[in-house]
C-alpha cells in the first residue's frame, strides 16, 4: 500500500526563479497544459499542429514552411538538426564562447563530423571577421553557432554571418534557446538555415518542447539523406551508410512527414507540451515580438542598474550582454553558495550558479519570460542587497533598489 505520509500529492514550494532558466511558467501556459487530450489525428489536434507552425513562423520571423516542434528539451532540437543535417565526415565549424558551444561540438562529434572550433575567452564574442576568416580556412559544410550562451551571458551577433555562409556555401545554424523572445532574432533576414529553441527561457513555458525552423536549403539536405522506413531495412541501408540518419526519433525527414500534409505516423506528438508551446507563442505574438524584446531590455537594464549601484561587478563584455541574463562577479571574501542559499531559504528566490571556468566566480541572474517584470526585479535586488549586507558586504545600503527605480523612471516615464 502507498505510504501516504511519504508520497503526498505533489505540491512544490513556491519560488521566484531568477536564474538562467528554467523560470516560472506563465500561469496561462500552465492552464493550457491542463487541457484534456485529443487523439493524434483528431482534426482538432492536426489543426493545433498547423497553428503551432504558423505561430512559430511569427516567433522565428521566417516564412519557412518547416517550422515545427521536436518533442524533448531544447537539446532535442539541437540533436535533431545536427543528426539530420550532418553527414559523417562533414566539416563543421563551431565558434565557442561558452558551455553551449562545447555542447554543439560534442553533439557534432557524435554525428561523426570533422569538428573545427575557434574559441573566444569566456565573457567575449566573435567579430564577423574572425568568423569569416575561420570559414574561409575550414570551408565547413555547416556553421554551428549559439546566439545567447547563458553560461557566459553573452549574445553573439549573427546579422552578418548568413551572408558569409552563403559566400562559402555553408549551412548556418544557431541555438537560440536562451535568447529567442528576449533578443532580436531574424531567421530569414539573417540568412539562417536552421534555428532551434526551447520554452523555458524567454518564452515563459516549461522545458520539454523544442521549436525548430528549417530553410528550404536545409530541407533539401535533409531530404537527400536516406530514410529507413520502419521495419524495412533494404540493402541500400547498410550499417555504416553515411547517408543514413542515425536516429529514428530525431530524423527530421520523418518528423516533417508527420507534421506535413502526409501526416505519416511517427511519434505521438507530446500533446500537453504542444498546448504549452502554442500558448507561449500566442502570448508572445499577442504582446508583440518587439514589445517583448523591449520588455526584456527594460527589466534586464533595471537589474543591471541595481547591480552596478550596489558596487558589484558585472561579468563580461557589456556591449554584447544578453537582455535576459546578467553575470555578477561574486565579491572576494563572500561565499557565493551561501548567498544563493540565503536567497532561497529566506526569500524563496533562486539565482543561478555557474560552471566550467566560471564556477564559484559569478552568479547568473535572469529576468526573462514571465519573470521579466518590475516586481521580480525589485524583489530580487532587495533580497540580494539584504543578504549581502547581512554577510558583511560593505556596499552602499539601499542603492540597488534606488538605481532600479531611477532606471524605470528614466526608461519608462509615465
Ligand atoms: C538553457 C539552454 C539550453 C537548454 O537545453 P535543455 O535541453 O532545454 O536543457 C540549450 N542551449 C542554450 C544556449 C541554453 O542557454
Amino acid at each position: 500500500m502507498l505510504d501516504n505520509a511519504k508520497y503526498d500529492q505533489i505540491n512544490p514550494p513556491s519560488r521566484l526563479l531568477m536564474g538562467p532558466g528554467p523560470i516560472n511558467a506563465d500561469p496561462r501556459v500552465l492552464r493550457a497544459m491542463a487541457s484534456q487530450l485529443v487523439g493524434q489525428y483528431d482534426p482538432a489536434m492536426t489543426g493545433y499542429m498547423n497553428e503551432v507552425m504558423a505561430l512559430y513562423r511569427g516567433v522565428f520571423k521566417t516564412e519557412n514552411p518547416w517550422t515545427l516542434l521536436v518533442d524533448g528539451t531544447s537539446r532535442a532540437g539541437i540533436e535533431a538538426v545536427l543528426l539530420s543535417v550532418i553527414r559523417p565526415g562533414d566539416k563543421v565549424l563551431v565558434p565557442v564562447f561558452g558551455r553551449f558551444g562545447h555542447l554543439l561540438c560534442e553533439i557534432a562529434r557524435r554525428c561523426r563530423a570533422e569538428v573545427h572550433i575557434i574559441e573566444a575567452p569566456w565573457g567575449e564574442v566573435f567579430s564577423p571577421d574572425q568568423i569569416e576568416d575561420a570559414v574561409k580556412r575550414v570551408r565547413p559544410r555547416v556553421l554551428l553557432t549559439v546566439q545567447g550562451d547563458t553560461s557566459t551571458t553573452m549574445l553573439q551577433p549573427l546579422e552578418q554571418l548568413g551572408e558569409i555562409c552563403r559566400r562559402y556555401d555553408a549551412l548556418f545554424y544557431t541555438d537560440a534557446t536562451a535568447s529567442l523572445g528576449g533578443n532580436a532574432l531574424e531567421s530569414d533576414a539573417w540568412g539562417l538555415d536552421a534555428v532551434s529553441a526551447g520554452l523555458q527561457k524567454c518564452l515563459g513555458g516549461p522545458s520539454g518542447s523544442a521549436p525548430v525552423t528549417l530553410s528550404a536549403r536545409c530541407e533539401a539536405v535533409i531530404r537527400s539523406r536516406k530514410c529507413v522506413e520502419e521495419g524495412i531495412r533494404t540493402a541500400e541501408h547498410r550499417d555504416g551508410d553515411d547517408e543514413m540518419i542515425y536516429s529514428n526519433y530525431f530524423d527530421l525527414g520523418m518528423i516533417m512527414d508527420y507534421w506535413g500534409p502526409e501526416r505519416l505516423n511517427h511519434h505521438t506528438e507530446a500533446t500537453s507540451m504542444l498546448f504549452a508551446a502554442r500558448e507561449c507563442a500566442r502570448l508572445l505574438l499577442e504582446e508583440g515580438l518587439d514589445a517583448a524584446i523591449e520588455r526584456h531590455k527594460l527589466h534586464g537594464g533595471a537589474m543591471l542598474a541595481g547591480i552596478d549601484a550596489m558596487g558589484l561587478e558585472v561579468f563580461g563584455d557589456r556591449r554584447h550582454r544578453m537582455n535576459n541574463v546578467l553575470g555578477v562577479v561574486i565579491p572576494t571574501g563572500l561565499d557565493g553558495e551561501q548567498v544563493r542559499q540565503m536567497m532561497l531559504n529566506d526569500f524563496a528566490i533562486e539565482i543561478g550558479t555557474s560552471f566550467g571556468p566560471l564556477k564559484g566566480k559569478i552568479w547568473r541572474i535572469g529576468t526573462m519570460g514571465y519573470n521579466a517584470r518590475k516586481d521580480c526585479v525589485m524583489q530580487t535586488l532587495s533580497a540580494l542587497e539584504g543578504v549581502l549586507n547581512r554577510l558583511g558586504f560593505a556596499g552602499p545600503r539601499g542603492a540597488g533598489l534606488q538605481a532600479a527605480w531611477d532606471h524605470y523612471q528614466r526608461e519608462q516615464p509615465s
